[in-house]
């Protein structure tokens, strides 16, 4: 069936309207304050709804009016605001706030989108949604959600969500300005979710051409009583699986999908900063694997070394502050192999391996070639080791490898290929290692799933590359290929932020 705006809309406003509100459209019409739907709607970025609306409560208990907010200063916002994400960089902006409002807008909100950017802390999907929510006027926010579901929608075709806010202001009519935000915020979260959308069960499955989405997989009747058939046969096995896997036999396929995370850091004592120990909490992974810690253990804090519920094991380089492991398991692992037993590469704290049950997680951080191409013979050899002890491993059980390749292998995984042709991270002999990587049985889950361009996992600092999307994906979850069929799902998490890298996701059965 065609898909119609109109008609669709119509339909998710009824959808929605069971769904948990967002928090800052409940402070808006709770409140009616500008000042308030300001403060949460700084506090939200990169945060759980629930965990905004339990810190702007303590912080409105304190800080009831912009005079409130200007007596305290910045630790104690801190504190009031913990654990909202990057809660240290919006104590900042929060504390800093009074200040500018007094200087610049006369103790008032402005109620523009362009004024409102020149406050601290606030950029144009704030600004939109203050002017939209506090002050009912015409704007369009432009959150991830609204971004991504437009484009499977086909509405707009767009790379980032600054080009959809320019698109729809050309082209959605004026009526769902106010509301769009709201409703699409509410349905990506509920049913149309950026990994493994929920297609099966979606009042508009019918009228959506689903561009570029892989939805959940979900067991038919008559497959789900073979498995629970085999559950009820394979639950007399003497040896459970220890730890927070125990059971997993007793579940379903898809309850028992175990989900990993490999993310390159970039510094885990810079992301500490920026919120590091919240975002792992809330992505609530079975294991995470760190790449570019850059740190010894014990140069790091508790908070780092002891996130409840994980054991953390490390593989530090012996020179100091660069390189290294790290990965967190909530299961105890049978045996751990630090490095891959080669002199040559084990001093630079580059391969952790985790063994379980029934598979090998490898977390690597591949060497960079470098400015000229430097170190490609290091790199080759490196890659060609690690491919052999991969191998290895695939004799013996599933692997899973996972970390920074610190390549791209094909020109839909750079913005520039031709460019960069001859460069590190994307010159032949990388590319060529890559096909030769896949060749010997490994697979790219990533690809099993979207076939997209513009899905990139690494941006450089420079030139405002992640805004505008000009990337690459050199971050990499594979797999053996026997083991392709136990991937459920596997995806990008583009909108955490905290290193020039974003964290990578594994759905493993
Ligand atoms: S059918 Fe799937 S992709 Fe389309 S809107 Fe519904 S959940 Fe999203």
């Amino acid at each position: 069936m065609e898909f119609s705006l109109p008609k669709v809309l119509q339909i998710l406003s009824t959808e929605v309207a069971g769904y948990a509100v967002p928090i800052v459209d409940l402070i808006g019409v709770q409140t009616k304050d500008p000042y308030k739907v300001l403060v949460a709607t700084i506090l939200s970025a990169r945060t759980k709804d629930e965990t905004t609306a339990k810190a702007a409560a303590k912080l409105f208990r304190e800080a009831p009016d912009l005079a409130g907010l200007a007596a305290l200063n910045e630790e104690r916002i801190a504190k009031l605001i913990f654990p909202v994400g990057f809660y240290k960089n919006k104590a900042g902006f929060l504390a800093r706030l009074p200040g500018v409002l007094a200087s610049e807008f006369n103790n008032q909100i402005p109620d523009g989108v362009e004024a409102l950017t020149r406050l601290p802390g606030v950029g144009r999907k704030t600004a939109n949604l203050v002017v939209a929510v506090a002050f009912r006027k015409p704007a369009i926010c432009v959150d991830t959600h609204v971004h991504r579901i437009m484009n499977i929608w086909g509405y707009v075709e767009t790379k980032t969500p600054l080009e959809t806010e320019m698109a729809l202001r050309k082209k959605l009519p004026p009526e769902y300005w106010l509301t769009i935000n709201s409703t699409l915020v509410a349905f990506g979260q509920g049913t149309c979710k950026p990994v493994a959308p929920h297609c099966d069960r979606c009042v508009i499955a019918q009228y959506c051409p689903r561009i570029g989405v892989k939805p959940r997989k979900v067991l038919r009747q008559a497959q789900h009583e073979r498995n629970v058939q085999s559950v009820r046969q394979s639950s007399v096995r003497p040896e459970p699986v220890e730890g927070p896997f125990l059971g997993a036999h007793q579940k379903t396929t898809e309850d028992a999908m175990r989900k990993f995370i490999s993310w390159n850091v970039n510094g885990l004592r810079a992301v500490e900063k920026k919120g590091f120990v919240e975002i792992i909490a809330g992505l609530n992974a079975d294991l995470v694997a760190l790449q570019e810690i850059k740190a010894l253990p014990e140069q790091l804090p508790e908070s780092i070394k002891n996130i409840p519920g994980y054991t953390a094991y490390w593989f530090s380089a012996q020179k100091k502050g660069y390189a290294g492991v790290a990965t967190y398991s909530k299961e105890r692992p049978l045996s751990v192999l630090y490095g891959i037993d080669h002199k040559d590469h084990d001093y630079e704290g580059r391969v952790l391996t985790l063994e379980f049950g029934d598979f090998f997680f490898i977390n690597a951080y591949f060497p960079n070639s470098q400015h000229g191409l430097l170190r490609m013979d290091y790199k080759l050899q490196f890659n060609n080791d690690l491919l052999a002890f991969a191998q290895n491993l695939a004799t013996q059980k599933s692997v899973v490898i996972c970390g920074d390749f610190n390549v791209a292998h094909r020109e839909i995984d750079l913005t520039n290929p031709k460019q960069n042709e001859k460069n590190p991270g994307y010159a032949p002999e990388e590319r060529a290692w890559m096909d030769q990587f896949i060749a010997a049985g490994f697979v790219d889950t990533f690809r099993m799933f979207n076939q997209e361009p513009g899905q990139y996992t690494w941006w450089s600092y420079r030139f405002n590359a992640r805004e505008r999307n000009i990337g690459w994906r050199i971050d990499y979850f594979c797999v053996d290929e026997k083991s392709k069929k136990r991937v459920a799902e596997a995806g990008i998490l583009h909108d955490i932020m905290g290193s020039d890298h974003c964290p990578i996701l594994l759905g493993f059965r």
